[in-house]
């Protein structure tokens, strides 16, 4: 048996990480098992399609570099992957089970289910359909129907009994039959609901196992029912747990971030997240954190998801972005860097200096854990600092300081302007006048940066060049004293 799995949006907002997990899941799960990862768009909800919200998924998927077998723009044996696209398939299907008896038309029309609901509130009774169409005469139902009769299709659940399903995580469940509405699974546009659609599919494109999240449980008896009426043997079940904000409750923008585009804007790398994502709710089995891609794939298995609910720790998606940041190599950030430094406003600095880019990433992108980090620590490569921290100017621009600073400056007129030859410098100086290198070191970095930390300071020097190195030295002078 060949694995196929499937990650099944429906594009009405943003790709969630919770989302992005679910898929990152069924890819590991495919590239593990030498089997078929697909996409298919789930958008047979009219009401809420977002032709933004398709784009920016797929755009967000690629990203992270879940690419699949089959589905939108890559094609498959069970084109089309849009479900838009397949109401044929659908319709001929919930026909198939009104024929068989398994499904019937409901011709009541929505004042009478309003008036149901608001009669169901009223006595405090638990709202859901009270299947008055369920014994409408065949033959009438058809006549009504072929008169042009709105209606919509519904399952004829069992009354009675129970229906149970194992899922790979949570083991056996099961509901009772009477809990279970007839629910609707053609509407009176002719679409179907995910329920019917989602079935269809899965069963059409040969879905061995469907990874999603556990939110989806509650549907998973409604599917299971819809399996047994088409004949059809259903899919291995895997709900994985849900995933929680550092102290508990929804991931959401408002408590940091929630989208796969909110943590590539906030200077998060593509891998750093995959491979983050791929230990939340599971693990190797021992206490390897990063992982390559090809790791991460030779390690997965399904029986090491773990049921516990999982917290999304931010603290450890930096520090895994920081390890990725050190592997990446120097080119490969400067466009990004670039567009953040625009978003930050030095389009004419960059414009001005444009080998400053690559001297800035490579300096700070080591000691960065996001790449907002490189280019927020990093704004004195782009103009001279305007304030300089108060605790360093404290501790380090001493009284004899703007003299050696002035001595330092005449040295370094003359000094070959490389990070070798500029600490040869420093040293000669510091023995000449018989103080500390820390005395001549702390000060020159906090006015060139402004800063008490920050990369090498021979490399920085370097970098910034001679005439900034002095110009800056003198502002220090005058706004420091000296
Ligand atoms: N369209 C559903 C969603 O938006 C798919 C759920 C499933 O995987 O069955 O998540």
């Amino acid at each position: 048996m060949t694995v196929r799995v499937r990650f099944a949006p429906s594009p009405t907002g943003y790709l969630h990480v919770g989302g992005a997990r679910s898929a990152l899941f069924n890819w590991l799960f495919a590239r593990k098992m030498g089997g078929k990862f697909l996409l298919r768009i789930e958008d047979t909800d009219q009401s809420r399609y977002n032709e933004t919200a398709l784009h920016d998924l797929i755009r967000d998927l690629k990203w992270l570099g879940l690419n699949w077998d089959e589905g939108p723009e890559v094609g498959g044996p069970h084109e089309p992957y849009y479900q838009s696209q397949r109401l044929d398939l659908y319709k001929r299907h919930a026909d198939e089970l009104i024929a068989k008896g398994s499904a019937y038309r409901c011709f009541c029309t929505s004042e009478r289910l309003d008036a149901l609901r608001a009669r169901q509130e009223e006595n405090k009774m638990p709202p859901g359909y009270d299947r008055h169409c369920r014994d409408v005469d065949p033959e009438e139902s058809n006549r009504r129907a072929a008169a042009g009769e709105v209606h919509v299709v519904r399952l004829r659940t069992p009354m009675s009994g129970k229906t149970v399903f194992t899922d790979l995580i949570r083991g056996e469940i099961e509901y009772q039959n009477h809990v279970l509405d007839d629910l609707v699974l053609l509407k009176t546009d002719g679409f179907p609901t995910y329920h019917l659609a989602n079935v269809v599919d899965d069963h059409d494109m040969q879905i061995t196992h469907v990874l999603r999240g556990d939110e989806w449980i509650p549907s998973t008896p409604r599917h299971v029912l819809l399996y047994q009426a088409f004949g059809w043997t259903p899919p291995v079940f895997c709900h994985l747990p849900v995933i929680l904000a550092p102290g508990g409750g929804k991931l959401s923008k408002r408590k940091g971030a929630a989208s796969v585009g909110d943590f590539r804007d906030k200077g998060y790398l593509p891998h750093a997240l995959f491979n983050f994502l791929a230990l939340l709710g599971w693990s190797p089995g021992d206490d390897r954190e990063k992982m390559t891609l090809q790791e991460l794939v030779e390690s997965f298995s399904l029986e090491r998801i773990m049921p516990k609910s999982a917290a999304f720790d931010e603290i450890k998606l930096e520090w895994l972005n920081g390890q990725y940041l050190i592997d990446t190599p120097v080119d490969s950030l400067l466009d990004e860097v670039r567009r953040i430094l625009e978003l930050r406003g030095y389009a004419a600095e960059l414009a001005a200096q444009p080998s400053m880019l690559r001297k800035h990433v490579s300096l700070l992108k080591d000691r960065s854990k996001r790449i907002d980090e490189i280019v927020d620590t990093g704004l004195y490569f782009w103009r001279d600092p305007d304030t300089y921290d108060e605790k360093a100017v404290a501790k380090y621009w001493k009284a004899e300081t703007p003299e050696r600073m002035r001595v330092l400056c005449a040295q370094l007129q003359t000094v070959t302007w490389d990070h070798a030859s500029l600490e040869a410098c420093y040293r000669a100086l510091t023995e000449t006048l018989g103080i500390k290198f820390a005395d001549l070191i702390h000060p020159t970095r906090l006015a060139v940066s402004g800063l008490s930390y920050g990369p090498g300071l021979f490399e920085l020097l370097e970098a910034l060049d001679r005439k900034m190195v002095i110009d800056r030295i003198h502002r220090a002078l005058e706004r420091l004293g000296g």
